[in-house]
């Protein structure tokens, strides 16, 4: 496997690649949830490339950018035996001109959810990935469902500016105990990892609601509230909402609508989310 530090290395390898490529972007430190992006990137185009590259740009200034977990050794090790062919790691200076002033704002969906407190951060991801993507030419990407804005964001910017890639999404993973896997989990305290358990346990309660029956969204966001509550968690928000457009969803219920959640424990924020399909 290769370990690509800047440019000129990932382009002379693009080069030298024949077939369609699978490209996982991430900022590293990796886990299941992002090995198997690899694996499926690996199974559907025969050679995946990993980015390991914690964005600048898409941290707020009070954010976690210089505490964000990183071990670049083990990462390496984990793309190898998730059978990648390459991983990109490069430094910010190799990835952003110092006075860059071009961006890609997907304007609307960057609005709700994690949009409403992390201003700028959607900026950041959308820049960040058409960057990569150009340098990479990927047949395929692939991003989790974990972060639900942000696939949905990605897959309106390759809609609207005609990028010729495939977005697939992957279902998120969890620990045994439901809690979805982050990079950011490790900073958690042994009783944070204990109550962090609430959010998907919350998201689950209101799935059930609706599946008893529960067509008022304001009473299924309010069994899960109850949940994260009583684990001590205020989130920062709790929302149900359309899975297409990221709008708040209607009484009554119906469609494909996603739960989605954010809170923060023992200091570390967490998000999670949840489809909730609602028939007939
Ligand atoms: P990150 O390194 O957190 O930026 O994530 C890189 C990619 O891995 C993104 O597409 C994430 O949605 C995805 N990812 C992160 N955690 C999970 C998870 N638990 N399950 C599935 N995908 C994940």
């Amino acid at each position: 496997m290769k370990l690509l530090r800047d440019l000129p290395e990932l382009r002379a390898w693009r080069a030298e690649q024949s077939a369609p490529v699978g490209f996982v972007p991430t900022m590293g430190y990796l886990h299941e949830g992002h090995l198997e992006l690899v694996r499926r990137a690996r199974r559907e185009t025969a050679c995946a490339l990993v980015s390991i590259f914690v964005n600048p740009t898409q941290f707020g200034p009070a954010e976690d950018l210089d505490s964000y977990p990183r071990d670049l050794q083990r990462d390496v090790d984990l793309c190898r035996e998730a059978g990648a062919e390459a991983v990109y790691a490069p430094e910010p200076a190799d990835v952003y001109w110092p006075d860059a002033t071009t961006w890609v704002e997907v304007h609307g969906l960057d609005r709700p959810l994690c949009g409403r407190f992390r201003e700028g951060h959607f900026r950041g991801v959308a820049t960040v990935v058409a960057k990569l993507v150009h340098r990479v030419q990927p047949r395929k990407a692939y991003f989790g469902e974990k972060d639900f804005q942000q696939l949905t964001i990605i897959r309106r910017m390759v809609r609207d500016l005609d990028f010729p890639l495939e977005v697939v999404p992957v279902p998120t993973v969890r620990e045994p105990d439901g809690l979805a896997m982050s990079s950011r989990n490790v900073r958690l305290s042994p009783d944070g990892r204990q109550r962090a358990t609430a959010l998907f346990a919350a998201l689950t309660t209101a799935r059930e609601a609706v599946e008893r029956g529960e067509r008022d969204a304001e009473a299924a966001v309010s069994a899960a509230g109850q949940v994260l509550r009583g684990a001590g968690i205020e989130p920062q928000y709790l929302e149900l909402v359309q899975a297409d457009n990221l709008e708040p969803a209607s009484n009554p219920l119906a469609g494909r609508l996603v739960l989605a959640v954010a809170a923060f424990v023992d200091g570390v924020r967490l998000i999670d989310n949840l489809r909730i399909e609602v028939g007939e």
